[in-house]
């Protein structure tokens, strides 16, 4: 580990060197580097190496030197139990790293050091109490004297690819299920926040992780990923992204037939009747939309409200909102961050202009945010006398911008919220309980939340229907996209 200078960032901040993790160990390059930017202080936080098409193949083959060395022969219970080591490691290193994913993201240290980095050790807990639990079936098969039975073995090579919003989070989703089924991983982080998961790849190998059990080749997408998706030893795509580049990571992944799972955008809806319980209403559509700078899969960015309660909702939910001030990501108190890149400001605040020409009214918000001079803030936004065809209410704006769209009955509100190629989560707001089951069961989504809205767990699935992906990630669900099913018959 170098420790970064007085010139960049703070002294205490732990950057990891401009290297790749392979093998257990740090080595250089090929591509060179890139440098990771602080998005709230517009300062180069350290060079990050660049891995090129031929260190992706070192990575894989490090992977597999792994399954077929030492990690292939660590039986389920003490995978489980190295498992358990890596989370009790990361524990005690929450603030470290809870800061550097701050520094490299933007989002408010509150929610990297108290949501990002638990969560990621929650999985790595949940996963290492499944390791010993993985195991087929014996089957009531037809005939004199056969018997058969399944096994449920590793895949072998996972790639993990993964996006810039929930670095660790999405890197733990895919590292802690692959290795409790004991595959051996590469993992692409994104390149606008490659920093926790290089110091991840070290802490892990550090509490005992073998070598090459887990690789990390940041790098850029088109490159690396894309070698990774094409490479005939990797066995499986464990992809987190947009729709649009997972849509091209498929085709890329026809050639081998990989297995290939798909957690893509959004663009849920958030229905809140007028029986609801208003005030918590208005609490979980501010969160669903503001928390994580909005830069959430499952952010609730549209919002439908019954007609007879939306004036009252948009006022409370604007007097909320009015508060709600962008600031230093790493001060305590700060709630909205800095959005993850210039690019990305460019592209919200340009979504923000196209609901204006399409008609929208900016209730609330909708430019750039001062903070220092510095910096990619931006307002929190409200859009409203939006229509469901508009192309702010049906594209993913993957920033703090919710539209907000009136609806009279019940049925109006099912189909419009399933009016979308998306269908990743949603939310409904009310206290008739026959109602909420019901427009539950018809919302075409991976998660529905009833009164409640961006609640996770370790221990229930995630994921999307429609061309928000498929597969499942958390829960028992997921193991069965990192394992393979193998019928044994057995003969007299
Ligand atoms: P992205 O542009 O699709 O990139 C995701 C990852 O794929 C990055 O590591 C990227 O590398 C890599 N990549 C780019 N082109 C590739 C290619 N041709 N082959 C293989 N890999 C490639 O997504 P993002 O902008 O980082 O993240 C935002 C998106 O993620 C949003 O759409 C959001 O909804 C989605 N998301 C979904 C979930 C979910 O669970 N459904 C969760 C979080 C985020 P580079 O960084 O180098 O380009």
């Amino acid at each position: 580990m170098t420790t970064a200078t007085t010139t960049d960032v703070e002294p205490a901040l732990r950057l990891p060197p401009a290297k790749l993790f392979i093998g257990g160990e740090w080595v250089d390059a090929e591509g060179g580097t890139f440098t990771s930017e602080n998005p709230a202080t517009e300062q180069s936080l350290c060079e990050v190496a660049a891995a090129s098409a031929a260190d992706a193949d070192r990575a894989v083959a490090a992977a597999q030197e792994a399954l077929d060395g030492a990690w292939g022969k660590t039986s389920p219970r003490d995978r489980g139990k190295i498992l358990w080591r890596i989370a009790d490691a990361l524990e005690a290193r929450t603030e470290e790293f809870g800061r550097v994913e701050t520094a490299d993201n933007g989002k408010p240290i509150f929610e990297s050091r108290y949501v990002d980095v638990p969560a990621a050790i929650d999985a790595l807990r949940y996963f290492a109490g499944w390791a010993d639990k993985i195991h087929g079936d014996t089957l009531a098969v037809q005939g004199p004297f056969s018997m058969a039975y399944t096994l449920r073995e590793p895949m072998g090579v996972v790639a993990a690819i993964t996006p810039w919003n929930f670095p660790i989070i999405q890197a733990m989703w895919k590292i802690a299920p692959a290795l409790a089924c004991g595959n051996a991983v590469v993992h692409k982080p994104a390149s606008n926040t490659p920093l926790t998961a290089l110091k991840f790849a070290e802490l892990a190998t550090e509490a005992g992780l073998p070598p090459g059990a887990l690789n990390v080749v940041p790098g850029r997408g088109s490159q690396v990923g894309r070698r990774l998706v094409e490479h005939p030893g990797v066995a499986k795509i464990s992809f987190t992204g947009s729709t649009e580049v997972g849509r091209g990571l498929m085709k890329d992944a026809a050639d081998t037939i990989k297995r290939v799972t798909l957690e893509l955008g959004g663009k849920s809806p958030n229905i809140v009747f007028a029986d609801a319980d208003l005030d918590a209403a208005v609490k979980g559509a501010y969160n669903g939309i503001f928390y994580g700078k909005g830069e959430v899969c499952a952010a609730g960015s549209r919002l439908f409200v019954e007609k007879r309660a939306h004036d009252e909702m948009l006022e409370k939910l604007i007097a909320r909102t009015s508060r709600l001030v962008p600031g230093d990501p790493q001060h305590p108190k700060t709630r909205l961050g800095a959005l993850v890149s210039k690019e990305q400001r460019e592209s919200v605040l340009g979504y923000v202009e196209t609901g204006r020409e399409e008609g929208a009214e900016v209730a609330h918000g909708g430019r750039a945010a001062d903070v220092d001079g510095k910096g990619y803030f931006m307002e929190p936004t409200i859009l409203t006398g939006v229509d469901n065809q508009m192309k702010v209410a049906q594209e993913e704006i993957f920033g703090p911008v919710l539209v907000a769209i009136p609806f009279e009955e019940p049925e109006e509100a099912v189909s419009l919220a399933n009016e979308s190629i998306f269908g990743l989560a949603a939310g409904v707001w009310t206290r008739d309980i026959g109602k909420a089951h019901s427009v539950a069961a018809r919302i075409k989504a991976g998660t529905v939340w009833i009164n409640q809205y961006n609640w996770y767990d370790s221990g229930a699935p995630f994921g999307g229907y429609k061309q928000s992906g498929f597969g499942r990630e958390l829960g028992s669900a997921a193991l069965d996209y990192y394992t393979e099913s193998k019928t044994v018959w057995v003969g007299k």
